[in-house]
């Protein structure tokens, strides 16, 4: 079921808590308007599509429903990068045919990567669809509509060299006012073995550095004091002016946004360990602002499995752009995404993989078994030899010494004042609040004379392996 919007809880990437979750804006009545319930799953990149979505629709008439019985029109902004991130998906539209049974002129669309995996085939598949509409045709959704409207089905899945949406100002919708999130480039065109993202958001484009900075400005004086700037690898951001007399890289992006005020934070995801330069780090070493976390993918420890992965680092460079980082910025948390059970890796291979979880010290990581998808160079060039049981064991071996390891951190910061961004009430109770640090960690505190949006400082006296859990201390 869709889960309303919890208000506090945003991470990078993929965050399960908001899977699934629907769109809400609180309007007054608006007597003509359609409506418009929109759905999002999979990584941030989409939720901050969903936006965009939000805001065309919103051109053309819409205003966002939390209630799919009311909705006019059901998105579903989908995900393809595992099977069970379809097959999700695929339950609930099973769940929606009820909905359309009872109304039959409820118009169904899937948008998004599963939109664009399998193209008019999702026609074919799941009848009740209407609509089906890649990540690079939004702009074309009224038209789409229309087309709906004279009884046909439509689909537009081109996928677009140009397109980065940077004139259309996102929606923000269901956030808590304080955090926000950007889109600096979309697609990707590093072709890693597994992954179906080069397939379904195509070739890499960087937005024009100057929107960006416009958008966070914006941003800054509506009250949001943080911002995420986004993308599948950062570190590659590399715009040109139409005239190609100046350029700005993933660095000066981030000083150019980090210049806009002291008081607001800049965070960014995702870099790729291939790209990640010093002038980054120094960058961020420079600005107070720029938190101090790096969401630094490491998938493997050991470098066969990497080259399979087509990742183009080897162990080795991983170790040194970690040493990097704690060099140029000792107080840096490092986190990561890491894959189980690849085609081929051996137990020892998979030793090496603990072993980097170890020296790496990640205060956080989001953790897979390998699932194999159609069409990837994996899928062509390797087989999908691990068996189950032993991906799952290899999955949970990782976990436990992950949680460990997260656990270690955490006690490490008992004692230690950290300057915490309030988001709003803790999850569990109303007398407590919650924020996070500069290295991401998320601090629980009792509520005392916080506003949402304040900057505090709290003192760590207790912790989990997921949250610290401090108190307020007086300032002068
Ligand atoms: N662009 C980011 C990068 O290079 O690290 C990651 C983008 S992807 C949306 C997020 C994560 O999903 C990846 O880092 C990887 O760990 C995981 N992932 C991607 N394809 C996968 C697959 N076929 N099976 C399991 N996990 C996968
Ligand atoms: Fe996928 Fe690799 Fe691109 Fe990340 S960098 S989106 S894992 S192809």
């Amino acid at each position: 079921m869709a889960k309303p919007f919890s208000g506090n809880v945003f991470d990078k990437n993929q965050d399960e808590s908001r899977q699934g979750e629907a769109y809400t804006l609180d309007l007054p009545a608006a007597p003509g308007l359609k409506k418009m319930y929109l759905e999002s799953y999979g990584c941030q990149m989409n939720f901050s599509d969903s936006e965009i979505v939000a805001s065309i629709m919103a051109e053309n008439g819409y205003v966002p429903t939390p209630s799919l019985e009311e909705a006019d029109v059901v998105f579903i902004n989908t995900c393809s990068i595992r099977d069970n991130a379809e097959q999700k998906v695929r339950g609930r539209l099973q769940e929606f045919r009820q909905y359309k049974k009872s109304k039959p002129d409820m118009v169904v669309g899937v948008l998004g990567c599963m939109a664009e995996r399998l193209k008019s085939k999702l026609l074919e598949q799941e009848k009740l669809v209407d609509l089906v509409v890649g990540p690079d045709a939004y702009k074309d959704l009224p038209n789409l509509l229309e087309q709906v409207d004279t009884g046909q089905k439509a689909v537009n899945v081109l996928l677009s060299r140009e397109e980065t949406y940077a004139d259309i100002t996102p929606v923000r919708l269901g956030g808590n006012g304080v955090l926000a999130f950007v889109t600096i480039m979309r697609g990707c065109d590093n072709m890693c073995s597994f992954c179906v993202v080069p397939f379904t958001r195509g070739r890499e484009r960087s937005r024009d550095a100057q929107s960006i900075v416009e958008e966070c400005r914006d941003l800054f004086e509506k009250g949001y004091k943080e911002v995420t700037l986004l993308g599948q690898n950062v570190d590659s951001y590399h715009w040109t002016s139409a005239d190609g007399t100046s350029t700005v890289n993933f660095a000066q992006l981030l000083e150019l946004v980090a210049q806009i005020s002291p008081d607001m934070r800049v965070r960014f995801s995702t870099s790729h360990p291939k790209d990640i330069t010093d002038e980054v780090l120094m960058t961020m070493a420079a600005y107070n602002n720029i938190c101090k976390n790096i969401h630094l993918p490491v998938q493997s420890g050991n470098s066969e499995v990497l080259a399979r992965m087509n990742r183009t680092y080897t162990r080795e460079w991983y170790i040194e752009r970690v040493n990097a980082i704690r060099k140029i910025l000792p107080d840096c948390s490092i986190t990561t995404d890491i894959i189980a059970g690849f085609c081929g890796e051996t137990e020892e291979q998979h030793a090496e993989t603990l072993d980097m979880i170890r020296f790496a010290e990640y205060t956080f990581a989001f953790m897979f078994k390998y699932s194999e998808r159609p069409g990837t160079l994996a899928a062509r060039k390797y087989t999908d030899d691990i068996p189950e049981e032993v991906k799952s064991r290899r999955l949970q071996e990782i976990i436990s010494l992950q949680n460990e390891m997260s656990l270690k951190s955490n006690e490490a910061d008992l004692g230690k004042v950290f300057e915490v961004l309030v988001e709003g009430p803790s999850r569990k109770s109303e007398l407590h609040y919650c924020g996070r640090n500069s290295q991401n960690k998320m601090i629980v505190f009792p509520k005392g004379d916080v506003k949402k949006g304040d900057y505090r400082k709290v003192k760590v006296t207790h912790c989990t392996q997921a949250t610290l859990i401090g108190e307020l201390v007086e300032e002068d």
